[in-house]
This record gives structure tokens, sequence and C-alpha cells, in this order.
């Protein structure tokens, strides 16, 4: 319940969720997802926190700010929110 959560980004009941290094994708093909930059941005953020943070302290620490904030207000959803406006090539992935 709890990783099915993590990361996740819902538009209109599509959905990606990353979980180390992979992002998963409900609703929405691979070529649809790559076609939108701004929603690839958002998920290469949730990948780089996987890295900095490690795979169990990330889904810890998403969990607990969930309880917390919340979605929207969550502190690494607003990061990868930051993200997707950022220009190309300011963050270490990018697409
Ligand atoms: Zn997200």
């Amino acid at each position: 319940m709890l990783a099915k959560m993590a990361a996740g980004y819902r538009k209109s009941g599509r959905m990606a969720m990353v979980l180390g290094k992979t992002i998963h994708l409900y609703g929405v093909s691979r070529k649809q997802f790559l076609a939108e930059k701004n929603w690839v941005q958002h998920e290469l953020k949730h990948i780089e926190q996987f890295e900095r943070l490690g795979y169990l302290r990330f889904l810890a620490r998403y969990a607990w700010l969930s309880y917390k904030y919340g979605y929207y207000n969550h502190p690494m959803e607003q990061e990868a929110r930051r993200a997707e406006k950022e220009p190309l090539g300011t963050q270490k992935y990018y697409w």
C-alpha cells in the first residue's frame, strides 16, 4: 500500500511510480509517457532521490512525509514538481 503510493504521479487515471531506478507505468504507454517531458523530468527526480537516500530510506521518508504533509505539500513531491519546469541539463538525469 505504501509502496504503491511511493512517488506516484496521477494524471486522469494515468500513473507512474518509481521504485529504485525503475519507472513503472500504469494506464499510459511508454511512448506517451516519454512524449511528456515534464512528467518524465518529475519521475527522474524521484530516481535521483532514491539514489540520494537509498532504497529503504527513500520509502521510509516518503511514507513519513506523506503522513505528515499529504501528497501536494509533500517536500519530495515539491522538489519533483520543481524539476518539471527546470531547463533540461540542470538535473542529474534529464530527458
Ligand atoms: Zn512525484
